[in-house]
């Protein structure tokens, strides 16, 4: 394995790291987001091969020699023995040249469940290693709590404290979050809204002291083995379809942060046989002014039927635009600061013509396309799909030619937004028999002010109850 484990910023002033620290940093120390210092090559391998054993083949040569080849695989096998479906991302047909890939079936319901099921048991590896602990804090609207959750929760070395707006998330995310029963485990609902939440982390954080003192972490979006993990599934998918050496995959993301989908563009990077990645987004639609405009234009967020899309401005898109500068961190680092100030970024036209219009696509979706696409694939293929899903098929209708073969990702379970589904097809999806006893579980929950003395001193007693 050559020397392709090494990271560096976007923002081109931060140290360059091996994986570990990478994995552990989350942000760089310049605020820029770690990328491969070189792109290794990777090649389809043999579609018998288990979900796990690609994981681990395919992770491999971003992580180095600083993970022994055998513990890798064997975080792979543990991470993805947690899933229902043996497949971990089984491919469902939907007419010609059509699939849904399935990536809901973690432990809690949504695709976040791929990484950081990994991503949990990556921290408690290296974090044994070097006898240390961290506190992860993080702030949720919803689905990314539960997954973070469930990923850390038999983490012997990290702690985590998940902030969540009191009464503004639903029952089934409140719960999915409130009935680990982890003692390195602790949610706080929050007297205010997501923002405030949000605000009461990003102040942990400021605060130099506190920060250090409890070791605080986040495993957000940009965290570099997040995207790392979400690479895996486009190689299986191809490799399922036995795709890898015929005409090319052309895949649909319901989008927000563009982790996701930049995960796809890695994949086809390095050597998956990826065709175009078609970017599906909600009324939130920065993206999809984007490719029309070749300017990035942030605006305020709107709530949608597909919440985990509801975002401002998509923060890994700063890895491909870093790309598209050439590797230049002191070009993206001005590129990023005139967007803040201005809240514009534009892309020249020889820029977007080299490395946007060959790969992207881009479509919005209204909420009332988004019903109508619901009730039109119940009707048609009795399948129950999620509102993210229907976006990604929306834009899949949108914006791919009859014969190029489409994958559309799944991102989450019906179930796990039951009302819009009902609402869309009158049927009422049911949560799968390992969640059937949600609403008898216990909860275990603390309520606190949105003040942040208060909610530093409930960190530090539980990051020391141990
Ligand atoms: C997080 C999430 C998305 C958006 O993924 P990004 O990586 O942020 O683009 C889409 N659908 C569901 C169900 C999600 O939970």
């Amino acid at each position: 394995m050559t020397s392709s484990s090494h990271y560096i910023s976007t923002r081109g002033t931060a140290p360059r790291l091996g994986f570990n620290d990478t994995l552990l940093a989350g942000l760089a120390s310049d605020g820029g987001l770690y990328m491969p210092e070189q792109w290794p090559s990777v090649t389809h391998g043999n579609p018998d091969a288990t979900f796990a054993q690609r994981a681990a083949e395919i992770i491999a040569p971003f992580v180095g020699d600083e993970i022994d080849s055998h513990a890798l695989a064997a975080m792979c096998r543990d991470a993805y023995a947690t899933f229902r479906d043996p497949h971990v991302a089984p491919l469902r047909e939907l007419g010609d040249n059509r699939w849904l890939l399935e990536l809901f079936h973690g432990p809690t319901l949504a695709f976040k469940d791929v990484a950081l099921q990994l991503v949990g048991r990556l921290f408690d590896h290296v974090l044994t290693a070097r006898g240390e602990r961290i506190t992860v804090v993080g702030a949720t609207s919803g689905d990314t709590g539960s997954a973070a959750i469930d990923g850390v929760k038999h983490c012997a070395n990290v702690s985590m404290v998940i902030l969540y707006p009191h009464g503004r998330i639903s029952e089934v995310q409140r719960r999915q979050m409130t009935t680990v029963q982890s003692a390195n485990v602790h949610t706080v609902a929050i007297d205010g809204s997501f923002d405030d939440c949000q605000d009461l982390v990003k102040a942990m954080f400021n605060d130099r002291a506190f920060r250090d003192r409890h070791r605080l972490a986040a495993v957000n979006s940009i965290n570099w083995a997040r995207v790392l993990a979400q690479v895996v599934y486009y190689f299986t998918a191809i490799e399922q379809l036995h795709a890898s050496e015929s005409a090319p995959v052309s895949f649909s993301v319901p989008t927000g942060n563009f982790g996701n989908v930049l995960s796809g563009w890695i994949a086809r990077r390095i050597g998956a046989n990826v065709g175009h990645l078609i970017v599906g987004s909600n009324a939130n639609d920065i993206l999809t002014r984007f490719f029309e405009t070749q300017t990035m234009s942030a605006t305020g967020v709107m709530a949608t039927l597909s919440p985990s899309m509801d975002i401002q401005v998509s923060s890994n898109f700063e890895r491909l635009l870093f790309e598209m500068n050439k590797r230049d961190g002191a070009a993206t680092s001005a590129q990023m600061t005139r967007f803040r100030e201005s809240k514009q970024l534009a892309v020249d036209a020889a820029t977007f013509g080299e490395w946007i219009r060959p790969v992207f696509r881009g479509q919005r979706c209204s909420d009332v396309d988004t019903l109508e696409k619901i009730a039109e694939v119940h009707r048609r293929h009795g399948v129950l799909v999620d509102p993210h899903t229907a976006v990604g098929l929306v834009a899949t209708d949108a914006c791919a030619a009859p014969d190029e073969p489409v994958v559309t990702l799944a991102t989450a379970h019906p179930a796990k937004f039951a009302d819009a589904v009902a609402q869309a097809t009158g049927v009422r999806p049911s949560l799968p028999a390992h969640m059937a006893d949600l609403f008898e579980r216990p909860e275990h929950t603390t309520q606190l002010p949105n003040d942040l003395v208060a909610v530093q001193r409930f960190v530090a007693s539980a990051t020391t109850a141990r």
